[in-house]
């Protein structure tokens, strides 16, 4: 720390992302990218003419893209923003709506960024418990006096509410915002979007990183009512009203417009997902029930850690938190089903050398 740092930022522990290994071949199954690559349509982006207009500013407004996701999600344009990543738009979310007399509820298991940005933007928040079986207990949620922000599906539990509990939690909250962030619906939950017109409070937060296969391209996007939307461009527009890159914004249209190949990556990650479920359980593995493009899972009579570091020693990259509630869980992306059989034959082999399993099962 440098003695310039100003005191307002002294005391804040950044996110910290999973590893990003750049020179050794790991199965890389720990930041829950898919293994899919992004859709062929967007080679056809990368063209001289592109490249030349590089030299203009980017459209502030990103109007192509907004008009595509509108087309795709049934919903206006000015019901849209577009963002850096979901990040950019969780962090535009919290700096609009929250502060230190309204604050902000959250899991106290869920997406790490939530806490950051609230000490960060110096926001109240409440982390409210899961229940032991890392369940949401939607009563907790009823009658707050803060704004509320939930994945769904939760990270790294992968559980998901249904609509009818998202219904619930907003009826309950007329006066309050609730932020869904819907990182993972695609892989199998129903996203709430078609709420936004008849709930004013929800804002509904999306990524291209997961389902879409562009993590590296940093493309987020949120819906909800005009008035919400016109909020967080007031944010965005004090602070980098260039925010999405050329490139990333027309990669990101020829994606959202190749729809067959997005389903079909889609089905094969439930597919592989329902797959290696199978398996572990098989090997006496608790796993929590899954919408997500992972699993959240605890192996019988060995230690989280031990196995996360076993697995990465022989090449496989997974996610651990030494955090107390999770401490005996491990996060496991789907990778490709060959990545999986591999995980699978791996574990195995973990679990014969610490004598938890015998040979020849
Ligand atoms: C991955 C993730 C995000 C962030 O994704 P971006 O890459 O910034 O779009 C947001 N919320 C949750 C719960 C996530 O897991």
């Amino acid at each position: 720390m440098s003695k310039f740092l100003s005191y307002k930022y002294k005391n804040i522990k950044p996110y910290v992302p999973g590893e990003q290994p750049q020179n050794i071949d790991y199965i890389k199954l720990n930041t829950n990218e898919n293994p899919y690559p992004p859709s062929k349509e967007i080679l056809n982006i990368i063209n001289e003419n592109n490249l030349n207009s590089l030299y203009k500013y980017c459209d502030p407004e990103v109007s192509k893209l907004k008009e595509a996701i509108a087309k795709y999600y049934k919903v206006k344009k000015e019901q849209i923003i577009v963002g850096n990543g979901s990040d950019e738009i969780l962090a535009f979310a919290f700096q609009a709506f929250n502060d230190e007399k309204k604050g902000i509820a959250f899991p106290n298991i869920s997406y790490g960024f939530y806490k950051v940005f609230s000490q960060l933007y110096k926001i109240k928040f409440k982390e409210i418990k899961l229940t032991s079986d890392f369940k949401i207990n939607i009563n907790d949620y009823f009658d707050l006096d803060s704004n509320i922000v939930i994945a769904n599906p939760n990270a790294p539990t992968g559980r998901y509410l249904p609509l009818e509990d998202i219904v619930k939690i907003l009826e309950n909250n007329k006066n309050n915002l609730v932020i869904i962030d819907e990182a993972y619906i695609d892989f199998g939950g129903e996203s709430c979007i078609s709420l936004v017109d008849k709930y004013k409070n929800l804002l509904v937060i999306q990524t291209f990183s997961k389902s879409r296969s562009l993590a590296g391209a940093r493309i987020g996007f949120a819906i909800a009512n005009e008035e919400i939307i016109s909020d967080l461009n007031k944010i965005k527009f004090s602070f980098n009203p260039y925010n999405v890159n050329q490139l990333s914004s027309q990669i990101a249209v020829a994606s959202i417009n190749d729809i067959d190949y997005f389903n079909e990556c889609n089905q094969k990650i439930i597919k592989t997902r329902e797959y290696i479920v199978k398996k572990l359980l098989n090997l006496n593995f608790t796993i929590l029930p899954s919408k997500a493009n992972f699993i959240f899972v605890k192996p019988l009579n060995l230690d989280a850690k031990l196995y996360f570091s076993e697995l990465k020693k022989k090449g496989i990259l997974v996610r651990y938190w030494d955090k107390e509630e999770i401490s005996g869980f491990v996060r496991i992306t789907i990778g490709k089903e060959e990545q999986m059989e591999k995980l699978y034959e791996i574990t195995k082999e973990i679990l014969i050398e610490n004598k938890i399993l015998k040979e020849g099962i």
